[in-house]
């Protein structure tokens, strides 16, 4: 349980956290909550190093309504999720998500931009993300790029973030009227990874048809994985049982769950299609269906 020896490096700005990151290469990696790398280094599934603690840099903690986007920033503890009114009022699937994670302890350190630079389907936060459409915001020794969520997970514990990259900033556009989401997650005990989670953002219009639907699924593949055919199978239809029933049907199919110790894969899939349908149903009651 005793981590490899490593150097430990403390830059002031993002600037000299970047040239760490140029400097040492694939050598190095960037401490945030720690929650997922320190455990992984004491298991030895990790050796960097060199640890780039980014915890002292100012300005990366905050949630803010920003140009008709919600902006978090990188270093953002899921404990300030959720208690931040913003993330409760206008964006509950967030808050369900956050909830969700682990345990006070873990929440008060882990960050929302661990959580996605970390790149474990097993994470919660992505399926949130992708049924969201969000986009990360990267910054290297060139400046910030942005990323669309759905290019940014690309292989089992793989993104699109280059070595020399931290994630900086998360994007999500403000949800218009008539939109509600939600999060519903299966686990064998509280605070464990998912055995099946699926996120489920929706926008209907007066009448009740939905205009748009995101939804994510969690711990279901080699990646998080976006449901697109359910999440294209619904705008224009009215968000009734029967619609809800044959788009969880169809998130099921985009599943590509294995079988291990949280259970086979034909189990995976029918909870699936389970949390689907309750998440589609409370999206549309926050929605106001
Ligand atoms: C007991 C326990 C239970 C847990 N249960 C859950 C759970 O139910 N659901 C869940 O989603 N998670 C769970 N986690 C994992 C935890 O939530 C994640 O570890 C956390 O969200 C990752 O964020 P962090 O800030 O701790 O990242 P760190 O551990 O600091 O970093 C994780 C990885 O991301 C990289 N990284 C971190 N921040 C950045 C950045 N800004 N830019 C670029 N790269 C970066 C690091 O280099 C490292 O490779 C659990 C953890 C523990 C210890």
């Amino acid at each position: 349980m005793i981590p490899p020896s490593f150097e430990y490096l403390r830059p002031n700005t993002i600037k000299e956290a970047v040239a760490m990151l140029q400097q040492h290469g694939d050598a190095a990696k960037i401490l945030s909550g720690g929650q997922s790398l320190i455990p992984m280094m004491k298991l030895r599934l990790a050796r960097p190093e060199y640890i780039i603690d980014i915890n002292r840099i100012p300005g990366l903690e905050y949630i803010k309504e920003d140009g008709g986007y919600l902006a978090i920033g990188g270093l953002t503890r899921e404990a300030d999720l959720e208690s931040s009114e913003l993330i409760r009022t206008r964006f509950p699937i967030i808050h369900d998500t956050a909830g969700f994670i682990a345990d006070p302890q873990v929440r008060n350190m882990a960050t929302v931009g661990g959580n996605l630079a970390h790149g474990d389907p097993a994470n919660d936060h992505p399926a949130t993300m992708l049924a969201l459409g969000a986009q990360v915001v990267a910054t290297g020794p060139v400046g910030s790029r942005t990323i669309a969520i759905d290019d940014f997970f690309v292989s089992l514990f793989a993104t699109a973030l280059k070595a020399n990259e931290i994630l900086t900033e998360i994007h999500i556009p403000m949800p218009p009227p008539h939109s509600g989401g939600a999060y519903f997650k299966l686990e064998r005990k509280v605070g464990d990874f998912a055995t099946v989670g699926v996120a489920a953002q929706v926008t209907l219009d007066d009448k009740g048809i939905c205009q748009k639907a995101g939804i994510g699924l969690t711990n279901v593949g080699g990646t998080p994985i976006k449901a697109r055919r359910a999440g294209d199978f619904l705008p224009g239809k009215k968000l009734d049982d029967a619609a809800i029933k044959q788009a969880a049907q169809l998130a099921a199919d985009d599943s590509e769950p294995s079988s291990d110790l949280r259970g086979p894969a034909d189990y995976k899939k029918a909870m699936v299609k389970e949390l689907t349908q309750r998440a589609l149903q409370r999206a549309g009651e926050r929605a106001g269906k």
